[in-house]
């Protein structure tokens, strides 16, 4: 429904959604009404380009007519039936993840969140089963992000994700994220799994360098701990590959993706190598919504169409000279102290506050974020075009 049809303002909108929405989000003054490839209109008919993508989700911009297609199709066809029986869609999207990575087993669930929660019981069952009981703690990164549940929450290195939620989930240490000596020393008889984004999305946009990630895999092997990689944000070609680790040809044991799996439609996935999948029996995990007919076969059109187009292709080039003109505006402009990031998840760290921005870019009809406060985050549709991040970069220059 568009404000006109609704014949109620939008402020009138935003001030009866403050009132009667949970008070969990700090939201933008504008209302969204529909979306097309990387352009978003709000109520008013103003447009923008979208530079946020749902953060990470829309890989295929928004209405991607493939997906619509099968979506409605689907819909006339079977929605739900539960985990009890087998589905099609759900065979065919799981068989399609396991030829394209390093893993043999998928399980599905609803969110990044749901998905790391099966990794951190998967990786504790397993070393239960194997008959060490008190190998259960995971090491995790300073300014990491995986989730919000308490399990994830606890598993997150940002001390503001946990404030009030006390007692938390235990058995997790942290240690400074591309810091191999750190992970030497915490690392013991207790560790059950090393637990890492390859990167850092929420934390700042902070890739893991890859002799890091060549060390913790060496050293994951020598004592037999198991790694997972958190790819939530990272795959489905967000870096210019289909999964980030492909960059560093370090493969984890477990990952666990979510946000663009589907473009937009809520899905999450646990991947894991046979012998530590194999933890998980009947009963041992399950979710009601997990892979559902209705989101697989979204996310089937998702990776097909994604194939089919060369899409990740096209990612890693746009991603190529974005990067180079991001790092033309900190040639530049003083207030530009780092550009960082790999394919189309690109952060521009500022030494001032990057919330006015943000702010004065949508004014002029662009949707950005920022992260950590001070870095500005570019994680448009892949579909994006070289002429839409120029006039995007004519914007920044302008208002840096
Ligand atoms: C978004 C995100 C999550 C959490 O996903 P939800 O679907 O919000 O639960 C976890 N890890 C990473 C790296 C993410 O980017």
């Amino acid at each position: 429904m568009t404000v006109e049809q609704s014949g109620m303002d939008i402020r009138k909108w935003m001030a009866q959604a403050d009132g009667v929405m949970a008070t969990t989000y700090k939201r933008t003054p504008v209302v969204f009404s529909r979306g097309s490839g990387c352009i978003l209109w709000d109520t008013e008919g103003r447009s923008y380009l979208d530079f946020v993508a749902g953060i990470a989700v829309c890989n295929l911009g928004h209405a991607h007519p493939a997906i619509s297609k099968v979506l409605c199709e689907q819909s006339k066809t079977l929605v739900h039936v539960s985990n009890l029986y087998y589905t099609i869609p759900q065979t065919e999207l799981a068989a399609w993840l396991v030829d394209h990575s390093f893993a043999d087993r998928v399980f599905f669930c609803n969110s990044g969140a749901e998905a790391n929660e099966a990794a951190i019981k998967l990786a504790r069952k397993y070393f239960k089963d194997k008959g060490e009981p008190d190998r259960y703690r995971i090491i995790s990164m300073v300014q990491s992000f995986h989730g919000r549940t308490l399990g994830t929450l606890s598993a997150t290195g940002q001390d503001k994700i946990k404030q009030g939620f006390a007692p938390i989930l235990e058995g997790f240490d942290f240690v400074p994220f591309n810091d191999i000596q750190a992970v030497r020393e915490k690392i013991s008889a207790s560790t059950c799994a090393i637990l890492l984004e390859p990167v850092q999305g929420e934390g700042g946009v902070r890739s893991a360098d890859p002799e890091f990630l060549q060390n913790i895999r060496r050293l994951c092997d020598e004592t037999g701990t198991l790694l997972i990689f958190d790819e939530i944000q990272t795959g489905i070609g967000r870096t210019g590959k289909l999964f980030a680790y492909e960059h560093s040809g370090v493969q984890p044991d477990i990952m666990t993706l979510a946000k663009a799996l589907a473009n937009g439609l809520p899905i999450g996935a646990m991947l894991a190598k046979e012998a530590v999948a194999a933890a998980f029996v009947p009963g041992s995990h399950a979710s009601t919504f997990g892979g559902t007919p209705l989101v697989t076969a979204a996310a089937l059109c998702v990776l097909k169409t994604l194939d089919q187009e060369n899409i990740i292709g096209h990612c890693a080039e746009v991603g190529q000279y974005f990067k180079e003109r991001l790092l033309e505006l900190k040639s530049r402009h003083d207030s530009v102290v780092d550009v960082r990031g790999l394919g189309l998840l690109l952060g521009m760290e500022l030494n001032t506050d990057g919330l006015p921005l943000v702010q004065a870019c949508m004014e002029k009809g662009f949707v950005i974020n920022c992260v950590q406060g001070n870095t500005l985050r570019f994680i448009p549709p892949l579909i994006v075009q070289k002429a839409e991040i120029d006039r995007l970069i004519h914007c920044l220059d302008g208002i840096l």
